[in-house]
This record gives structure tokens, C-alpha cells and sequence, in this order.
């Protein structure tokens, strides 16, 4: 037992503590420093025999129907639902979250997702005819087969949620799945493991490898078809350049720095209420949190305050304890984070409202902070902080806050609050960001049928919707004849005058404008 500190957690550099090399990951909880326990540290060697594995397992898997693995994949979501007591123990112990997000926003999600994607994976990934506009003498048919192993890393904040909705699309559509969890959250991923084990699927089809960002690296480099990507931008970057090196596909779920435009006739309590929950589920630890507000002058002062009076009632403590509102943050360089750019605002002007302090005594806690007079100068209006802070400001109409929110090298989700959603709707078209969401927030984490995902430096590529299920897949156009055909075909050898004459008044006759009966009456 003992308080980690950050020295202790060395992300991404396949070293252990204090940065010697490590056998093992060692998982602690945020909220005590209690040592939860213990994974491998996998080398390159181990990773690539588990793909391998998986590449085989994979063959028997993908030869199954649709229909056979969704039954077999609402197995492993009925032994989630039954075991979710535990799982949702140890979310709480090991990522220092509430039991009701560990619920709400981690179990039910997968159990969503597993009964969304089953639902309609039969229907998505059958074949379908494309009907060809000119050469109607043949006919198209798209067929989605599984591209193989699919890699998932990702990230620790949600351990559970994130990683299950990228394996459960990869195995729906007929591959296998090799997990790469963070180094900081390697036991619930464990566990999701022992879950599926236990209810009875193929061993090798899903199976994870612990490590920390070496792990990762050998996991694109062990044979892998595609990598679903989850974690900070300058990680993606790399996870990007290596996949291009092998040309594998990626999907790239980077950072956020979601923006909430709060409008002049926006209500004041909904607003408010948005604004906290949005800014402090997960302690801010999540990729769409609210990170910066925009209010109108006209609702600004009223919505500060009452966003302050809230967050004052909010209790924060350890989760795995108590049923607390905000929980641990996962380990203290996050806290650094946060205090470096409190620090940077208040210099520059900015006010205090409430929060501000790390918690002495046991455990990562920072308390839920908002600051006011906030601009684009302070670093904690435009880089990503991942933290229990939202920053104010105040903007004289809808076109400034529209155009700082697009301000941004970063564009995953956005809000807009508005008594009038219909203008909200219009406003959000403008927003440069993945998803827009209009008097509400977080939500869409949750919606299975949405693409969920970035543009700009947020990342490509979308998870979630049905699209995602088809991204697992390889596709394959198959073209068959319509009419039976014999001989040679009038565009095939030999080239002569006389055609070439014929195939350039069919140019014009086909692709110029006007009446298509003259333009054919035209060729003659
Ligand atoms: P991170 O980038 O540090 O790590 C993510 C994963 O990448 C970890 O498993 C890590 O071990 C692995 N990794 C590190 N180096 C690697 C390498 N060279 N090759 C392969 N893998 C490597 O991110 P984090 O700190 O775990 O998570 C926080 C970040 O994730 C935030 O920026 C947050 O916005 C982002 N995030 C994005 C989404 C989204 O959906 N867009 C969701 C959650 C979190």
C-alpha cells in the first residue's frame, strides 16, 4: 500500500516505476493509493503470439453467421448484466469513479451497444445491390466480410465502456479482437476478459495484452488488419505515423475541448445544471467534457452563479465508499495539469469562482473548479485539460461565441443552449465539431446509432452508428453480368477510327446538358 505519485506512473514509455523496467503494471486506486494489483508487462514477442492466436480463432469465428455470433455475443452482455456488481466495484476502485457512472456510463452502455449492434448487424453487414446509373447491362453487389484482428488501444477513463463498444463492433462483424487498456486502468480490462471467458465464448477471439505504450507500438506492429485508436492527440499522432509505416487502416479518437454557447435566451437552471454535470462527471476526465463557456451578456451572471451555487452542493469523495458526486482524479500529473492552467488564468486576469485546491490527505482529489473573465489568451480556454475545471466568458452575441468555439485546433463535441431549438439547430450547423448537441450534454456518448467521433486534430474515422459496424469490414465489390454475354464487348480491341468517332459523340450525348433525346438525335 502507499500513495503513488507521479513519478510512479511512467505513461507510455515501456518502462515500470521510477522508470526501471517493469515485469508487471502495477494498478492503483486514485482515490486511496491502495495497490489494486498486478498485470504483465507484455513484450513484443508475447503480443505477437497472441495475434496470432487470435488470427486463428478468427478463421472458425468469421465462418460463423451473423446470426450465431450475435447470439453468442448477447451471452457476454447477459453475463455483464449478471455480474455487474462487480464490475462496477472495480471501476469505481480502480478509476476512482461514482458507482452511478461506473453504471450508467460504463455497464449499461456496453450492454446497449451489445443489444443495438446485434440487433442490427444482420440487416447492416448483409450484401446489398448498388444500382449502377450507366452501365445498366451489369449489376453490383457489396458484400462485408471481417478484415481479421482488429487492435483496440485505449485509454483510462472510461476503462470499460470505450475499449468493450471497439471489441464488441470488431466481433459482430466477424474478427478478433487484441486489446491494448492504459497502463493505469490494465484490471478491468481483466476482468472484461474473465467475463467473456466465463461465458463460454472462444478464448483467442477476444483476448488483451497489458503494457504500457511499447505494448501498443508492438501491438500495430504483430499483424493486425486495423487499429481503433483511443487517447491524446500527440499519442494518435504517433499511433497514426505507425500505421501508415504498415499501412494499416486507423480509426483516431483523440482530445476534446468541447465548447457550451450559452444563447441569450438560454435557460438559466437547465444551463447551469449542463454546465456542471458536463464540466465534472468523471472529475472532467472524459473527452467531451464541458471545457470552455461562452454566455451571452445578457444570462452570463445569472448562469455563473448559479453553476457556482451547484457545484458548492456537489460531495466529492471516494466512490468506492460512498455514493458521491464526484470522484478521484486517476493519478496526480492530471492534477498538475489543472493547477498549471488555474494558474496561467488567474495570472492573466481571470477570477476564482470556486474550487481551485487539490485535497490534502489520502487519494487524487481536485475539487470541481470554475473560473470567470476568462479569454483566449489563457491557456485553460483552448488546450485540453481533462480535469474538473470550466473557464467562463462572456461574449457580446451568438456570431463571437460561434466564432471562438471554432477557435480550436481540436472538434469532438459542442453545445448549444437556446430557448429556441430550432435556432440552436442552425447555430450548431455552424459549430466545427464532430458532434453539436443542442440543450443537452454527454449524451451522445450513449446513442449506439450516432457516429460518434472528431474532425481537425480530434481525430477521423467514427465509432458507433451503423457505418462503424461496416468499418470493421473489408469490402468487397462483386459485378456480375445482367443479360448473358457473349462474344467481345464493344469497348474491348480492336480500337479504330470509326469507334473512337462513336464513342466521342457519345461523350457529348451522355454528359452535356439539355434535352437527352436531342442530344442522342445529335450523334446521328
Ligand atoms: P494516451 O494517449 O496517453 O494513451 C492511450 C493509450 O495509448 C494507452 O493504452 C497507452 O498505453 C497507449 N500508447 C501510448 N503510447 C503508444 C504508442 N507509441 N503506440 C501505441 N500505443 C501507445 O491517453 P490517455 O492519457 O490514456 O487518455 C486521455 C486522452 O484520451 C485524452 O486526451 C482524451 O481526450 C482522450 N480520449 C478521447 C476519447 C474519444 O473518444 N475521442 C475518449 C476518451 C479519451
Amino acid at each position: 500500500m502507499g500513495q503513488v505519485t507521479s513519478e510512479q506512473v511512467v505513461k507510455g514509455n515501456g518502462a515500470g516505476p521510477n522508470g526501471q523496467s517493469s515485469a508487471t503494471v502495477k494498478s492503483y486506486a486514485p482515490a486511496t493509493g491502495e495497490l489494486l494489483g498486478e498485470a504483465p508487462n507484455m513484450g513484443p514477442d508475447e503480443v505477437r503470439a497472441i495475434v496470432a492466436r487470435a488470427k486463428r480463432a478468427q478463421e472458425a469465428w468469421g465462418a460463423l453467421s451473423i446470426e450465431e455470433r450475435c447470439e453468442r455475443v448477447l451471452r457476454f452482455r447477459d453475463a455483464i448484466v449478471d455480474r455487474a456488481d462487480e464490475i462496477i466495484d472495480l471501476l469505481s476502485r480502480e478509476c476512482g469513479k461514482p458507482r452511478h457512472e461506473a453504471l450508467l456510463h460504463e455497464v449499461m452502455v456496453v450492454a446497449d451497444i451489445a443489444t443495438f449492434f446485434t440487433k442490427v448487424a444482420p440487416q447492416a453487414l448483409a450484401p446489398r445491390e448498388v444500382p449502377l446509373h450507366l452501365m445498366k447491362h451489369r449489376r453490383s453487389f457489396l458484400h462485408y466480410g471481417p478484415r481479421g484482428v482488429i487492435g483496440v488501444i485505449s485509454p483510462w477513463n472510461y476503462p470499460f465502456q470505450l475499449p468493450l463498444r471497439d471489441v464488441l463492433l470488431a466481433v459482430i462483424a466477424g474478427n478478433a479482437a487484441v486489446l491494448k487498456p492504459s497502463e493505469v486502468t490494465p484490471l478491468i480490462a481483466l476482468k472484461a476478459k474473465e467475463v467473456w471467458d466465463g461465458a463460454g465464448l472462444p478464448e483467442d477471439v477476444f483476448q488483451v495484452v497489458t503494457g504500457y505504450g511499447p505494448t501498443g507500438a508492438a501491438l500495430i506492429d504483430a499483424g493486425i488488419q486495423l487499429c481503433v485508436f483511443t487517447g491524446g492527440v500527440s499519442t494518435g499522432k504517433r499511433v497514426a505515423a505507425a500505421c501508415g509505416e504498415r499501412l494499416i487502416p486507423c480509426v483516431m479518437e483523440l482530445g476534446g475541448k468541447a465548447p457550451l454557447i450559452a444563447c441569450a435566451d438560454a435557460d438559466i437552471e437547465r444551463t447551469a445544471q449542463a454546465i456542471v454535470f458536463g464540466g465534472f462527471s468523471n472529475a472532467g476526465q472524459v473527452c467531451i467534457s464541458v471545457e470552455r463557456v461562452y454566455a451571452h451578456k445578457q444570462v452570463h451572471d445569472r448562469i455563473l452563479d448559479r453553476a457556482v451555487e451547484i457545484t458548492r452542493g456537489l460531495r466529492q469523495g471516494d466512490p468506492s465508499k460512498d455514493f458521491v458526486d464526484v470522484g478521484a482524479i486517476i493519478f496526480p500529473h492530471q492534477i498538475d495539469v489543472a493547477e498549471k492552467h488555474i494558474k496561467d488564468a488567474l495570472e492573466k486576469g481571470a477570477t476564482l469562482k470556486v474550487g481551485g485546491k487539490r485535497r490534502k490527505g489520502e487519494g487524487q482529489f481536485f475539487e470541481p473548479t470554475i473560473l470567470a473573465g476568462c479569454s483566449h489568451d489563457m491557456t485553460v480556454m483552448t488546450q485540453e485539460i481533462f480535469g474538473p475545471v470550466v473557464p467562463f466568458m462572456q461574449v457580446d452575441s451568438e456570431d463571437e461565441a460561434i466564432r471562438l468555439a471554432n477557435e480550436s485546433h481540436l472538434g469532438l463535441n459542442a453545445y448549444v443552449f437556446t430557448a429556441d431549438r430550432d435556432r440552436g439547430h442552425r447555430l450548431a450547423e455552424r459549430v466545427q465539431a464532430g458532434s453539436v448537441l443542442v440543450n443537452d450534454v454527454l449524451s451522445n456518448g450513449g446513442t449506439a446509432e450516432t457516429p460518434f467521433g472528431g474532425i481537425k486534430q480530434s481525430g477521423f474515422g467514427r465509432v458507433l452508428g451503423e457505418d462503424s459496424l461496416r468499418e470493421m469490414c473489408d469490402v468487397r465489390h462483386i459485378s456480375t453480368d445482367r443479360v448473358r454475354m457473349t462474344g467481345k464487348d464493344p469497348l474491348w480491341y480492336p480500337y479504330s477510327e470509326t469507334s473512337y468517332k462513336w464513342f466521342k459523340k457519345g461523350l457529348r450525348a451522355l454528359f452535356s446538358s439539355g434535352n437527352i433525346l436531342r442530344r442522342i438525335g445529335d450523334m446521328f
